[in-house]
């Protein structure tokens, strides 16, 4: 990633040396390389000696970048740099808690491995179109009444909605790109979890969210006669969930349902299908697809 010369949130960067490792010192950045070239200047880089004519850049072209998926850690701060510095699993971003540090731990250009098999919007293995962020957070304990949840501290959250601002702004992303593991492999995930605060992410532009007068009005026709199983599924995959028409309310319904519930309906995420949870994804689908 080249950041040089756009405003920077106060990142815990890699030390100077790796962005050198990315441009040696005959290179320039992309982005100077374009700006250079649209002035119609000659410019020869020098990669290892390879020399390259960088004057001609090509329209036809984005970012690589399409998604930002959302995890928590697990752990603590020690534990959460230890695990996704030294070991086969990564993100591009980790977010502490208190306090909320943001540390950069891949660049963005390349992949980091945090997403495994996901699905979203009809695209698959999303580590190779995505940024990954991870927040420190412990996820949830087990008690005999159930899970018990872990909540964001507010700091870590704001930080995190100015990292997405930022992103979202560099790479052009359309709004709903931002998404949570759940919802990328919710056949196997829970994270980020219900305690985590979609709703502000929608307050800062940042995803969709359903209309609540428009809830408000389906509901009561949808408690009259809920959808069959395939509604729900349409709607789903509609949203961008991976699921199968099975026509059922079966094992892997339920769990696409429970992630949708845990984001926009998280006082209640038990995977049923509800007349509130049809108006949610009717008010949700209605507002448009990116
Ligand atoms: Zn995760």
């Amino acid at each position: 990633m080249d950041t040089r010369g756009k405003p920077m949130l106060n990142v815990a960067s890699p030390p100077p040396a790796e962005l050198t490792r990315a441009h040696c010192r005959f290179c320039l950045p992309p982005a100077w390389r374009v700006r250079l070239a649209a002035l119609g200047t000659l410019l020869l880089a020098a990669c290892g000696g390879l020399p390259i004519d960088t004057t001609h850049v090509s329209r036809g072209q984005d970012s690589r970048v399409q998604f930002v998926v959302l995890h928590y850690t697990s752990s603590d701060l020690p534990e959460s740099l230890q695990m996704l510095t030294d070991q086969g699993v990564s993100s591009h971003y980790l977010i502490g808690a208190t306090p909320p540090t943001i540390y950069r731990l891949v660049d963005e250009e390349r992949r980091a491995w945090h997403a495994g098999e996901s699905q979203w919007r009809g695209r698959t293995w999303l580590n190779a179109s995505s940024i990954g962020i991870e927040l420190v957070n412990p996820g949830y304990r087990q008690t005999a009444a159930g899970r018990v949840w872990y909540g964001y501290p507010q700091a870590q959250i704001d930080r995190l909605i100015a990292l997405l601002q930022d992103i979202r702004q560099r790479h052009q992303l359309p709004i709903d790109s931002i998404v949570g593991h759940s919802d990328i492999a919710p056949q196997r995930k829970v994270d980020p979890g219900p305690l985590f605060p979609w709703r502000q992410l929608a307050d800062a532009g940042l995803i969709r969210w359903p209309d609540a007068q428009q809830v408000a009005r389906l509901q009561p026709g949808y408690a009259t006669a809920l959808p069959d199983a395939l509604w729900f599924q349409q709607q789903l995959a509609a949203s961008g969930y991976s699921i199968a028409f099975s026509g059922e309310f079966d094992e892997q319904t339920r769990n696409v349902l429970a992630a949708f519930q845990m984001k926009y309906r998280p006082a209640r995420y038990d995977g049923v299908a509800d007349a509130e949870t049809a108006a949610l994804l009717a008010a949700l689908n209605a507002a448009g697809q990116p």
